[in-house]
């Protein structure tokens, strides 16, 4: 009997496991474990942030995955040794043939000072209620969108933020009387969509009358105000996107780089270590322009479906899988009904290639069932 062994069951984890089962027999074990006993994607956090719905209707249990003969650990993963592809795992250890860590990127308003007491953190799920209560209670004034560190999950996400705020204080007649600022630590607002793509989305936040800012290096944030290293910027509503780090169980495991993130080989998205692969928000795969591969639940969820097959490939001895090839896509979502989407080949040379499609009700039907169809897919119930 062989063995691969899944650190988390977020998009990239669900997705090897999902894919793996497919491909191989049951007398393959598949162990999957996740600390967290319901899965939900990181978009409903917006969604019940302006009242559209709730992060609930869209999460799932964890007990209930639609592939069978997947061993579901609920527990928490406190060490790695990956020179013996093994993890200890609440009380016991299990040792694998393949490990594949998707363990995804942690968000710390702990290293802004004032963060977490002054603002809201709608990057991570125990934040949103808050926020979405502070929303309620709000009456005009000025909200700030606070890009505090990056690189983070969805480089896109705080922007769809944004025009969901203009589109919820619009419809509550509180949009004349409120502004809605966006500041970025990035040098430009969408760096992995370049100049062109960045210029568009300057373009869509200046329509909808949503100040913008890059090179905001935040220092600290106070009662009612965000001190940068150059300047101030007052708040009523501070809606943060804190920096992330990759979890400390896999930096204990010596699994890093000098980045603080899990290099991987671009092709195989194998780690330094034989049969242990890194996949999704906890990598970093440097892109021919120097920067990161973006870390999204697309690119998590297509990186485990290539890591799936290579494991398969090897277990059953058939041919290799193809390298994973860095291409990708992402609905941003202008408000409720509108969606556009981004293309891209991020592998090319000399630098990604990215196309945007304009912004459509069609898009925005293709987002809800982009979420709809993988919940389908992962789980039964
Ligand atoms: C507001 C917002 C909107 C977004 N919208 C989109 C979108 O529209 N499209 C898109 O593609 N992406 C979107 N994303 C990004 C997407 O959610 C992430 O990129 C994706 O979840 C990354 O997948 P992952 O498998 O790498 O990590 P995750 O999905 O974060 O999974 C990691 C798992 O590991 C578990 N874990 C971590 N440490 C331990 C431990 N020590 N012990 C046990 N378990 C542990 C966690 O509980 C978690 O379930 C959005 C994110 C946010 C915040």
């Amino acid at each position: 009997m062989t063995r691969t062994l899944i650190l988390g069951a977020g998009f990239g984890g669900l997705a090897t496991a999902t894919n793996l089962r497919e491909a191989l027999a049951d007398d393959h074990e598949i162990v999957l474990v996740d600390r967290a006993e319901r899965f939900s994607m990181g978009l409903r956090k917006l969604w019940e942030l302006v009242g559209h719905s709730t992060i609930a209707e869209g999460s799932r249990s964890r007990e209930a995955l639609a592939a069978p003969d997947i061993r579901v650990v609920r527990d928490e993963i406190t060490a790695i040794d990956p020179g013996a592809r093994s993890a200890r795992i609440g009380d016991g250890a299990i040792e694998a043939d393949h490990v594949v860590v998707a363990l995804g990127a942690v968000s710390r308003p702990d290293l802004v000072d004032g963060l977490a007491e002054n603002g809201h953190d709608v990057w991570s799920v125990a934040g949103v209620p808050r926020a979405a209560e502070a929303l309620r209670g709000f009456q005009g004034g000025r909200i700030v969108v606070l890009i505090a560190g990056a690189p983070y999950p969805c480089p896109p996400a705080p922007y769809e933020c944004a025009f969901h705020l203009h589109e919820h204080l619009t419809a509550r007649g509180l949009r004349s009387s409120s502004e809605i600022e966006v500041a970025t630590v990035q040098p430009m607002l969408m760096p992995n969509a370049g100049k062109d793509g960045s210029e568009w989305m300057g373009a869509q936040l200046a329509e909808r009358g949503i100040g913008f800012r890059t090179g905001k290096v935040v220092e600290r944030v106070e009662p009612g105000q965000i001190v940068f290293q150059d300047g101030a910027l007052a708040f009523d509503l501070l809606i943060a996107v804190p920096p992330h780090r990759a979890p400390d169980v896999v930096v204990a495991a010596g699994l890093t780089n000098k980045a603080g993130w899990i290099p991987v080989d671009e092709g195989t998205l194998q780690t330094e270590h034989p049969r242990v692969f890194a996949i999704g928000d906890v990598t970093q795969i440097v892109l021919a322009n120097g920067l990161p591969l973006p870390k999204a639940g697309v690119m998590a969820e297509q990186e485990g479906a290539h890591v799936a097959a290579a494991i398969a490939a090897e277990v059953s001895g058939t041919r290799d899988a193809p390298p994973f090839d860095g291409a990708g896509y992402c609905f941003i979502e202008m408000g409720t009904d509108s969606a556009a989407v981004f293309r891209g080949d991020f592998y090319a040379e000399p630098v990604p290639r990215l196309t945007i499609d304009a912004a459509s009700p069609a898009h925005a039907e293709e987002k809800r069932a982009f979420e709809a169809e993988r919940l389908a897919r992962w789980f039964r119930a």
